[in-house]
């Protein structure tokens, strides 16, 4: 696993200790698909290294006040990956799940994300171990205000911008940059994206990263010459991603045929209405009774009858039996780290394409990029700039992978990984090395 200590000239960050070959460690597969590209491009070692190392991890204990007056503990972190093209990037996840790990991996992903996509950040991301749903509102805020403010050295509009993520919201966001604006003695929009509109958010935010899972479906079908009204799709997840994609994919003809979330999973053969199912979702509190639907076990979802399954949840939920069993022909990766390596080898295997997250969902951040620069501009874009904006730089993103992967003839994952590795490579050897 991950060291959070370093002695000098003993990089044991990227020497990760011994794990059972069992267990998925987020870490260690992304830095190997890292280094793996990095061979690709013929990089020296000391300069994969480098790329593969984050720059700065910082832990953070968090005592919050709970309502009946005990103090509890919680830990947090805030990792920035890589530097060299921009400030750090990245969103912030509430989840019991969170440790140094997961989040060195998700900060070194939005590293290679943002290079995808070509926006000018690095990659960053930050988390607290805590289960929020098990919180009151106030209990919330002052979680976020206390682990903001043991950030806020290391964040800030030039410095590192975070974002929503798992379980955190546009409230978490104003409540972020109230805590870093109080401390500087000015407003600070730009510390973070996500927030709402009356506070420097921007109009598009919300659903961005689901517009560009959209994008990048409509995308992959029109290169395999397939058509989107007989395509039938599984979505795990009915969040903040997986939602507005039941809306989206069906406006583009595909019929939603089954979904899931943490209650289960549903089959319905004649496809999901957008509208009645956000209507039984609010009344119900799950996708599960959807009127005319099959109850299915949730680990039996990528084994309906479909042809693009799309994860929208956690990471690692595609592992080596799910791929297996995978009915679909495509796969569009929503969540963030959703296969793992064994995961990957099999879908290449069966020859089932894969639109990488570090792709697929980059609409996100890209929305996030909009809005901090509309905030150090202090302007507000019209809703049609923003829209046209995010499909050309998805678009652009698609096309160019795309034609990398023809000539590379690797998966869409590793030409992604190589595309976001050769452009960071490029800033870092630009910069050359301090001091
Ligand atoms: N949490 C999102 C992601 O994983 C957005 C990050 C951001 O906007 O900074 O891509």
């Amino acid at each position: 696993m991950l060291s959070r200590t370093s002695k000098a000239g003993d990089n044991v960050v990227t020497r990760p200790h011994e794990v059972s070959p069992h267990e998925f460690n987020p870490w260690i597969h992304v830095t190997s698909l890292i280094e793996k590209a990095g061979h690709v491009l013929g990089l020296n070692e000391g300069l994969i290294k480098r790329i593969v190392t984050p720059e700065r991890i910082l832990e953070v204990a968090v005592p919050v006040r709970m309502d009946s007056g005990q103090i509890e503990m919680y830990h947090g972190w805030r990792i920035q990956h890589d530097t060299s093209r921009g400030p750090g990037k990245g969103g912030i996840r509430f989840h019991p799940s969170v440790n140094v790990d997961e989040i060195a991996a998700l900060s070194a992903d939005m590293s290679i994300k943002c290079a995808v996509v070509n926006i000018p950040y690095g990659g960053a991301k930050g988390g607290i171990k805590v289960d929020p749903a098990a919180l009151s509102r106030g209990e919330l805020e002052r979680l976020t205000r206390r682990y903001a403010f043991s950030i806020a050295p290391m964040i800030g509009p030039d410095r590192d911008i975070p974002a929503p993520d798992i379980n955190t919201d546009t409230q978490v966001m104003s409540w972020i940059m109230d805590t870093v604006s109080m401390l500087r003695g000015h407003n600070t929009p730009g510390v973070v994206t996500g927030k709402p509109l009356a506070i420097g958010g921007t109009l598009g935010h919300a659903g961005a990263t689901s517009l560009g899972v959209t994008i990048c479906t409509s995308a992959i079908l029109q290169r395999l010459g397939r058509l989107a009204n007989e395509q039938r799709v599984v979505i795990q997840g009915y969040g903040k991603v997986g939602a507005p994609l039941v809306k989206l994919l069906s406006e583009r003809g595909m019929k939603i045929v089954g979904i899931a979330d943490i209650r289960g999973a549903i089959h319905v053969p004649g496809g999901i209405n957008p509208l009645t199912m956000s209507e039984h979702y609010k009344e119900a509190g799950t996708v599960m009774g959807y009127p005319g639907s099959d109850e299915v076990p949730a680990e039996k979802l990528f084994t309906i009858p479909s042809d693009i399954a799309i994860p929208a949840a956690l990471g690692g939920a595609i592992d080596a039996e799910i791929a297996e069993g995978m009915a679909a022909s495509i796969m569009v990766e929503a969540a963030n780290g959703p296969t793992t390596g064994e995961g990957a080898a099999i879908l290449a295997g069966r020859n089932i394409p894969v639109v990488p997250d570090v792709l697929a969902n980059a609409g996100g951040v890209v929305a996030s990029y909009f809005e901090w620069a509309q905030d150090l501009q202090g302007y507000l874009w019209e809703t049609e700039l923003f829209q046209q904006r995010l499909e050309k730089t998805m678009h652009e993103a698609f096309n160019h992978i795309w034609a990398r992967h023809q000539q590379l003839e690797v998966t869409l994952r590793e030409t992604a990984i190589v595309v976001g590795v050769e452009r960071i490579a490029e800033a870092t050897e630009l910069r050359g090395l301090f001091p």
